[in-house]
C-alpha cells in the first residue's frame, strides 16, 4: 500500500493487547530477513523479518487511560 497523501497513514500498528499504537507515514527503507540466533530466540521461528523506517514517519499514539 502507499499513498501520495501525507494524512493517510502508511501503516498502522500495536502490540498484541492493543496498549502501544503507532503509525508510520512512509513504507520501509529497508527489510531484512534475520537468521541470528537473537532473531530466532524473539520470533519464535527459524527468521525474523525486521524493517527500518526514517526516526521522522514514525507516530506513537498515547496509551489509553485504562493502561496506565
Ligand atoms: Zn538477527
Amino acid at each position: 500500500m502507499s499513498s501520495s497523501n501525507s494524512t493517510v497513514p502508511y501503516h498502522v500498528g500495536s502490540c498484541l493487547c492493543g496498549t502501544i499504537r503507532y503509525s508510520l507515514s512512509s513504507p520501509p527503507t529497508q527489510c531484512v530477513l534475520c537468521h541470528c540466533n537473537n532473531c530466532q530466540k524473539s520470533s519464535g521461528s527459524a527468521f525474523m523479518t525486521n524493517n527500518w523506517y526514517p526516526a521522522n514517519v514514525h507516530t506513537p499514539f498515547p496509551p489509553p487511560c485504562s493502561a496506565i
